[in-house]
Order: structure tokens, then sequence, then C-alpha cells
């Protein structure tokens, strides 16, 4: 009976102890391409021509579902030479629960480069200034004419700080400094 008792406890923390750490850490942030790796090019590298990867690529086929990582707020969307489309969000940290943008501490913008125009994403999701979901689709990879020439894949990057007007989520820099204002993808949504 005893042996029973306690079987019985065991299941009951086993089960407490799944849902805490689902609930506190699981849900902050999500790969948004699935699986994540191969990492075909990673962060922080070097590259003769163009300087410091920003972020981490992964190549996949174009029309690939990208979803959101984060819940938060879309800040961009729009076409850039070489860069295909672009999408950044903004999101606060895994501590921050407020909905309010200006509560926020130390908010990260994270930055999905190589889309394709998808006119019905824009239209109904991924519109300015929107709140959307961790997991919501924001778009697909674009084809090599529709991302800037490259080989389809998707650059994810993960800026420290708010969102700002200026445009700085490009994907390759020279100065270390500006490396330094970014995280590795992956170390933010695994350490978390
Ligand atoms: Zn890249």
């Amino acid at each position: 009976m005893r042996t029973k008792m306690k079987l019985i406890s065991l299941l009951i923390f086993a089960s407490l102890f799944t849902f805490v750490s689902h609930a506190f850490s699981a849900d902050y942030w999500s790969y948004p391409l699935s699986p994540w790796s191969p990492v075909t090019r990673g962060f922080g590298i070097w590259v003769s021509g163009w300087g410091y990867h920003l972020g981490e690529d992964v190549v996949k086929p174009a029309y690939t579902i990208v979803k959101n990582a984060r819940w938060g707020y879309v800040r961009h969307v729009a076409p850039h030479t070489k860069y295909g489309w672009v999408v950044v969000i903004e999101s606060p940290r895994e501590w921050e629960t407020s909905t309010d943008p200006k509560t926020w501490k130390n908010p990260i913008c994270h930055v999905y480069g190589h889309l394709r125009y998808d006119s019905y994403l824009a239209a109904t999701k991924v519109k300015l200034n929107k709140l959307i979901d961790r997991g919501w689709i924001i778009g697909r990879l674009g084809t090599s004419s529709e991302n800037g020439g490259y080989t389809p894949h998707l650059h994810f990057g993960a800026r420290k700080g708010r969102y700002t007007s200026t445009w700085v989520y490009w994907g390759y820099s020279t100065s270390s400094s500006v490396l330094s204002q970014w995280y590795k993808p992956s170390s933010v949504i695994n350490n978390y």
C-alpha cells in the first residue's frame, strides 16, 4: 500500500514538473523552420566581401513555410535588394509578460530574410504593428529570383534592443561592434 502511495505521489510530482517546465520554458521561442538544422552559415563568421554574418542561415526549398519564433509586434514588412522580402518582429524577453512594448526592458527584434512576397499573408496576418503569436506563418522562402539571387534559404537574425526605423537589419557587417549588437539566434532559443 505504501509503495502504491509513493508511486502515485511520484506520478503527481512528475506530471506537475512536466506542466511547470512546459509553462515556463518550452513556450517562449521556437525555430522558424522545422527542422532548424543544419545551419548552412553560422552566426558571426566572416565572409570575404561581406563581413560578419549577423544571423544564421538554413537552406530549404523555395516556398517552405516560415513561422514566427516568439510573440511580438510586426515592425517591418518590405522587400530589399539582395535580401528579398524581410519581416522584422519585436518581442519582449522571456520574463516579460506585458503586451505593452513600452514596458519591455530588453526587447529583441527577430529578422527573417530572403522571403517571397506573399500577398495573402501581407493582407491578413503580417501587418505592420500587429501583435502576432509564436508559430504564426509569417511568410515562405523565396525562389532564387525572388530572394536576391541566392539558393533558397532563410536568414534568421536576433538583434538586441527595440525596433529602430533606421534600417540596421542587414545580414552582414564589417564592424565587430555591430556584430555585438546581435545574439546568436539559436542560443536565444535554446537558453530559455
Ligand atoms: Zn544569412
